[in-house]
């Protein structure tokens, strides 16, 4: 049945050369082509051990498509296992097991009927070798009955041998090609990430760079010994030059003396480890010769190694410290110009309680000797005489009044003021100021209204708190027009005695209310000629009611001005009288 040993040796060269780069299943068919050619058989199978250990077959060749298939359900149907096959039989002892005939053969039964429908009688099934390790079958069906040969045999034996290798370097061919795959997927995928990092690197690069250069504070990097490798744009205008003009040089080019000393020191606590100071403040001079003062945050650039360089990031303070020592200097003149004003004021107080103390003794005398004339104890005068005494009194009056405020006011600043504290009644202060007043209310028809309800004593000096009612309403006369109104009202609360003067005149600016307190201030300074006055009574008012812890304030609507005294009432006496007899 087998050809020629030319063949055989043919056929085996041929097997070991197949290519086994080409599609697994056709290299499986090519070699049962070869063996089926050289055998003259009626076809060939070959079985092949899966990675799950399962015997499969895997190609035929002279046979139908479905015959595989058709072994495994009649194997199915007969329920016998594979070790009963002759196929487990070749597993297990690693030789051939030849079928001369088919139909003698038990262990052949479940098939005998595909043997007999596919025409073939005797078959051979050999062990497929690589070494010790069986891979699979390789089968030869022949159509009769069949005593195998030695020679048969032994060269479907070495035919298998050689399909084994053939068969194992394909898989491994397939291994290396899917390896190979994965590998150029995966180098694919690699070189995708990196384009992406890099991508990513150069944007951030730019951003960062972008960061850098525009930054409105300079930041610059320098090596450990102070040369400097970077800078940026805010950087090159503080030093007024170009990048190639300042990369490279060190840092004692650009420093005054003074300043060095201090980079110095800050680089060496780096190198050393000491703690830094969180900013230094330096001076450089700029490549034009301009002095510009720097403040600075200085950090490590650390190496494995150690400190490689510095790097820091800081802000032109020129103008800054320009205008911190203007305003330095400002301060200085300020508080000079404060202290000569101080001083003015108190020789001018100095000098206006002196001259008021002068004029006050000769004004009352003017006053006491203008009086004795007008009441004729020196003689008779006569009517034009005593007009001229009445007007020399007003205005002796006039100025008495004047000098005792101007006095008054100076005593207020100096705190010299003496008071001369008592139980005082508020009523009879209110009932007899207002009587005073009555004379000059009358000459313009002025009513005056009282709402005062009985009020109690309080402690106080009684002349002051009377000059303090007499200026109010003075005052109230004064800017009242012809035929006014002045309502004067009194009442208490729980801890307070409350007073107020209103009155239907010419009214107070709302934003002039809290500055006619002041000393020689007036609403309207051109009226003090039609008003008369300086501009003392509310602040001397104002400094007697503080002295008896009282206050005072205005509100004026525009039908008039109020004024609202307050004043403290006396605590209420808490204990027992205690009078010893004889105390
Ligand atoms: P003067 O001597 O000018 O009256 P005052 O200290 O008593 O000084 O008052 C200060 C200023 O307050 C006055 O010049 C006036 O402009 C304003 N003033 C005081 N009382 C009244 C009032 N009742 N009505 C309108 N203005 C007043």
């Amino acid at each position: 049945m087998v050809c020629d040993e030319k063949s055989k040796l043919k056929a085996l060269s041929d097997i070991a050369s197949i290519d086994i780069t080409h599609e697994f299943g056709s290299i499986l068919q090519n070699i049962l082509k070869i063996t089926y050619e050289t055998m003259n058989a009626h076809s060939c199978t070959m079985m092949l051990i899966e990675e799950n250990n399962k015997l499969k077959m895997m190609a035929s060749y002279g046979l139908a498509p479905d015959y595989p298939e058709r072994v495994h359900e009649a194997a199915k149907k007969a329920g016998v296992p594979l070790t009963f096959s002759p196929s487990g039989v070749v597993l297990e002892t690693g030789k051939c097991y030849i079928v001369p005939n088919v139909f003698d053969e038990p262990r052949c039964k479940p098939w005998d009927n595909l043997a007999k429908e596919f025409g073939f009688s005797s078959q051979i099934f050999t062990p497929m070798k690589t070494g010790l390790k069986i891979i699979g079958l390789l089968n030869v069906y022949m159509v009769d009955p069949h005593q195998f040969t030695e020679e048969e045999i032994n060269f479907v034996a070495i035919a298998a041998s050689q399909a084994s290798y053939v068969i194992e370097n394909a898989r491994m061919c397939r291994t290396l090609k899917n390896n190979i795959s994965e590998l150029n997927d995966y180098k694919e995928n690699l070189e995708k990430k990196i384009k992406e990092t890099h991508k990513r690197l150069y944007e951030s690069e730019a951003k960062f760079r972008d960061l850098f250069e525009n930054a409105s504070d300079f930041i610059w990097a320098s090596d450990a010994e102070g040369y400097l490798i970077t800078i940026n744009n805010a950087g090159l205008k503080i030093f007024g030059c170009k990048m190639d003009e300042i990369i490279g040089t060190h840092f004692t080019k650009w420093f005054t003396p003074d300043s060095i000393k201090i980079v110095q020191d800050d680089l060496k606590k780096h190198i050393s480890g000491e703690k830094v100071e969180q900013s230094i403040t330096v001076e450089i001079v700029s490549k034009n010769g301009e002095h510009r003062w720097l403040e600075i945050r200085t950090g490590a650039i650390n190496e494995e190694n150690g400190v490689k360089g510095l790097h820091g990031i800081g802000r032109d303070i020129t103008e800054k410290r320009r205008l911190e020592q203007e305003l330095r200097e400002y301060n200085e003149k300020l508080q000079e110009s404060y202290e000569e004003l101080k001083e003015a004021d108190r020789i001018k107080t100095e000098f206006i309680s002196n001259i008021t103390h002068e004029l006050f003794t000769p004004m009352t005398s003017i006053k006491g000797f203008a009086e004795l004339l007008r009441d004729e104890t020196m003689g008779n005068i006569n009517d034009e005489q005593q007009k001229s005494l009445e007007i020399i009194l007003r205005n002796s009056d006039r100025l008495i009044r004047l000098i005792k405020e101007l006095l008054d006011a100076a005593h207020l600043k100096k705190n010299r003021m003496g008071l001369q504290f008592g139980l005082v009644s508020l009523n009879s202060i209110l009932s007899k100021s207002i009587q005073d007043i009555h004379p000059q209310a009358k000459d313009k028809h002025i009513t005056i209204i009282q709402d005062i309800q009985p009020l109690p004593r309080v402690w106080g000096d009684e002349e002051r708190l009377m000059e303090v009612m007499t200026n109010l309403l003075s005052n109230a006369i004064k800017f009242t027009p012809q035929k006014g109104k002045i309502t004067v009202a009194a009442g208490e609360d729980t801890n307070h005695v409350n007073i107020s003067v209103a009155d239907t005149g010419i009214g107070i600016p709302a934003e002039k209310l809290s500055c006619i307190f002041d000393r020689f201030y007036q609403v309207d300074g051109s009226t003090s000629r039609k008003y008369g006055g300086v501009g003392l009574g509310l602040s001397i008012c104002k400094g007697i009611l503080e002295k008896h812890k009282g206050s005072i304030r205005a509100e004026s609507n525009g039908n008039g001005s109020t004024f609202h005294i307050t004043l403290p009432k006396l605590a209420p006496f808490e204990g027992e009288w205690n009078v010893q007899p004889g105390s």
